[in-house]
């Protein structure tokens, strides 16, 4: 043993000293709490989630209430935010009506809940979270999923360690507790992470994928809610397992895209990445018109327009995108998207509308366009963007004209500057900007 790489050596989630896998407690500290897993060592994508969140941060606030059922809710919507787990063996269940909270554990006590309060613990978590990796995907105010693929050299050990040792950490330093789930997708570490909560810590290793899905409910799958479980059950299909038997084709013929998923997520094929917070794809703008516009007099002010308001929001944010995206559709629906690479990345509204100009002319075929809108993706840091241009001395000069014009209008608002573009050709009636934005 001596090794976390030696395939039998598992580990203390207490302690985190090294077991073999024939222990059933620590031989250092006699805890139960021994990780042992195939696996262990080779997984990275995790699944935290804080147990009974709202209830256990008033626990922590006050111990006078640790050992009483504890219920947070009531307020506007009388319904239970969240049960701790003394009031949950009571029968009381997120969601529950309040009176019925209350039939079914009378000596409960109930607290109406502190967002501002959570939503501070759940940062100060998120903190801690983004010290083992930046791959921090939040999918609520106590949940995210940390992908930790290459961070054994940063810390010295392999997830599995560093999610045990965050673990405490946070029942130290926060003084709530949460469960883990460990597996290689997204969809099996969510599943893990409610194994056996609290403090859990479930692993779903890759080879043991098929066979652990094989008896579970349909409804475990991602976007199999009550009403599409009754479909399915109409048709004959309750477990994951019968899903395992059928063809791609069969499924998507009978249920379309969604039948794509559940071959796949049956399978525990699963390529959802980890996609961290804040981590933007695309800035874009756009407008759905009043009338249909087929013509170049029509639409190139529209552009126009919408690029400024791209640039504006790639300025306020400090990002620069080095492809431009233009997004027809046209009166039948019908989408066509044109990009084209930038030699450097742009956050220019000049830059970004003649781009997207050169774009829209050749889509001017006389099709009817219900929508137009124009973004740049590619995003990095504006440091690089927009060098001055040796070559093209009139992209320099617009260049800093629109610097100029930023200034004025920061000066005296958006309105105080048109270019000949945006300026009425009759169409002042229809202003774009009521679109998404
Ligand atoms: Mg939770």
């Amino acid at each position: 043993m001596g090794s976390v790489n030696h395939p039998l050596a598992g580990f203390c989630r207490d302690c985190l000293t090294l077991q073999h896998s024939a222990v059933r407690r620590c031989h250092a500290c006699g805890s139960p709490r021994l990780l042992h897993h195939d696996e262990l060592y080779s997984l990275s994508l995790a699944h935290i989630d804080c147990d009974a969140f709202y209830a256990a941060v008033e626990k922590r606030d006050n111990p006078d209430l640790r050992d009483k059922p504890l219920i947070i809710g009531g307020g506007k919507r009388g319904v239970v935010s969240t049960a701790c787990y003394i009031a949950r063996i009571h029968g009381v269940r997120s969601a529950m009506p309040m009176f019925k909270a209350l039939e079914a554990c009378p000596q409960a006590v109930v607290i109406k809940p502190d967002m501002e309060k959570y939503v501070r613990v759940g940062r100060e978590i998120r903190q801690l979270m983004l010290e083992l990796t930046p791959m921090v995907e939040p999918i609520s105010i106590d949940e995210a999923f940390l992908d930790l693929k290459g961070t054994e050299r940063l810390h010295r050990d392999p997830p599995a360690r560093v999610l045990a040792r965050f673990a405490r950490r946070i029942e130290d330093e926060i003084g709530i507790t949460i469960s883990i789930g460990l597996s290689y997708c997204k969809f099996l570490a969510k599943v893990a992470s409610d194994f056996e909560k609290p403090r859990g810590f479930s692993i779903i290793g890759e080879k043991e994928a098929l066979s652990f899905l094989r008896d579970k409910s349909v409804t475990l799958i991602w976007g199999v809610g009550k009403a599409f479980a009754a479909t399915l059950q109409a048709d004959g299909i309750r477990t994951i397992g019968q899903l395992q038997e059928m063809e791609e084709a069969a499924l998507m013929r009978v249920y379309g895209t969604m039948g794509q998923r559940l071959y796949r997520l049956s399978r525990g094929m699963d390529v959802r990445r980890v996609e961290p917070e804040g981590e933007m794809k695309s800035v874009s703008s756009e407008t759905t018109f009043n009338t249909d516009l087929s013509s170049a007099n029509d639409l190139v002010p529209i552009l126009r327009s919408l690029s400024e308001k791209v640039s504006r929001r790639l300025k306020a944010g400090g990002i620069a995108g080095r492809t431009v995206v233009l997004k027809l559709k046209s009166q039948d629906f019908k989408s066509r998207t044109r990009n084209r690479q930038l030699s450097d990345p742009s956050q220019l509204a000049d830059r970004i509308f003649r781009t997207g100009l050169q774009l829209l002319e050749k889509e001017l075929d006389g099709t009817k366009f219900r929508l137009i809108g124009i973004g740049v993706s590619d995003l990095e840091d504006a440091d690089k963007a927009d060098p001055p241009d040796l070559v093209d001395n009139q992209a320099t000069k617009r260049a800093v004209a629109e610097g100029a014009i930023d200034r004025l209008r920061t000066k005296y608002g958006n309105k105080a500057v048109e270019t000949g573009y945006t300026f009425g050709t009759g169409r002042t009636e229809r202003p774009p900007g009521n679109g998404k934005g």
